[in-house]
């Protein structure tokens, strides 16, 4: 029987070892990598992009399957109907540690560790450290990939972050200091999705319906999400449609027909009395629209002269001002 000698032996292939073997690997070391746990298939275990009426429980999984065998694990927010499987049975994998000195962790038991747990999307540095980091793969790739965003629940993963970040700050801004909670507009948070904003223009051309589904999807998510935040504790909503329109890719009619129904449905979905700025750049031909979605503030940028923004949007939307709720 031939033996081989390592240089190196690595324990685990999450992140830290998987990074670790990489480098080495590539400096010419001959490394061991050992993992505890199996590989993933991406065609059998991957369920992050497949409809919630697919599932057995639509979402919202078998919660006596999880209390009896994740007691532990489900307490992290990602383990749920799509992605439990990622994480460890708590009672194959018992927590050891001294009784006064409690300590529970989230563990994953597959080649790449955690980064299962978060879908594997991953900004990479690019070493320049004036640059803002750049993703390297983006959920949509074609028109016919908008059909695969579904609602998603409005108080779980980042969503949830941003609502416990305002009942965080709530508790610490003094009483009469009023909490104005930044919300992307439908349109932009699809803007975010593709490489470039111009792709999307492209897709409402080519797959209008499609495109529609995915903005009714974030609007749906987007509509308990704004409520969660008041109810947190924020006094108002600044409303921002940014990049993607800024570069002048809409006309009134896109507007009309894909954006308005949708930032409308939003801003009315709060108590009349929220304070709502509605703000969006590049916007100098949509501002009566905007003004017909809703808001009390509408911004105007630098591109427009003041006297013309101020006509297009009315006077009297300038007027109101915005004050501390009280409780
Ligand atoms: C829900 C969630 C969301 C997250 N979101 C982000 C994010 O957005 N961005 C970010 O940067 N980080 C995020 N993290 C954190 C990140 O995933 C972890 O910090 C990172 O993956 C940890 O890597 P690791 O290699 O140290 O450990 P792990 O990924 O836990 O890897 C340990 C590996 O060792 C194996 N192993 C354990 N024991 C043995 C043994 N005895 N023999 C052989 N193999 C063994 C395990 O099977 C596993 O593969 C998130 C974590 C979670 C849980």
């Amino acid at each position: 029987m031939t033996t081989k000698t390592y240089d190196v032996i690595v324990v685990g292939s999450g992140a830290s070892g998987g990074w670790v073997a990489k480098e080495l690997t590539e400096k010419g070391v001959e490394v061991l990598m050992l993992e505890a746990g199996p590989p993933r298939v991406p065609t059998r275990d991957f369920t992050e992009h497949i409809w919630p009426y697919q599932l057995k429980y639509r979402g919202f999984g078998n919660q006596k399957k999880l209390l009896a065998d994740q007691p532990v694990q489900r307490l992290c927010y990602a383990c749920d109907d799509y992605s439990h499987q990622f994480f460890v049975n708590d009672s194959e994998h018992p927590y050891t540690f001294p009784a006064d000195k409690p300590f529970m962790w989230i563990r994953g038991r597959q080649v790449g560790g955690k980064t299962f747990c978060w879908a594997r999307v991953s900004y990479r540095y690019s070493g320049r450290a004036t640059e803002k980091p750049v993703l390297e793969s983006w959920p949509i790739h074609q028109a016919a990939d908008w059909l695969a965003i579904t609602p998603r629940p409005h108080d779980r993963g980042a969503l949830g972050e941003q609502i416990e970040a305002v009942r965080l700050l709530r508790r610490q801004l003094p009483d009469d200091v009023p909490l104005i909670e930044t919300v992307f507009t439908p349109l932009a948070v699809l803007g975010e999705m593709v490489p470039e904003p111009g792709e999307l223009r492209l897709h409402l051309r080519q797959q209008p319906n499609a495109v529609r589904g995915a903005l009714e999807a974030v609007t749906t998510t987007y509509v308990p999400f704004v409520r969660a935040l008041l109810e947190a504790g924020a006094d108002g909503i600044y409303f921002a449609t940014t990049d993607w329109a800024s570069r002048d890719l809409m006309t009134p009619d896109d507007y009309r027909a894909f954006v308005l129904p949708h930032t409308r449905a939003v801003i009315r979905a709060l108590r009349p009395s929220t304070p709502v700025i509605h703000f969006g750049t590049g916007t100098a031909t949509l501002l009566p629209l905007m003004r017909e979605a809703g808001g009390d503030v509408i911004g105007l940028d630098w591109r427009i002269d003041l006297d013309r923004g101020w006509a297009a949007v009315g006077q009297q939307w300038s007027r109101r001002s915005v004050r501390r709720r009280r409780r």
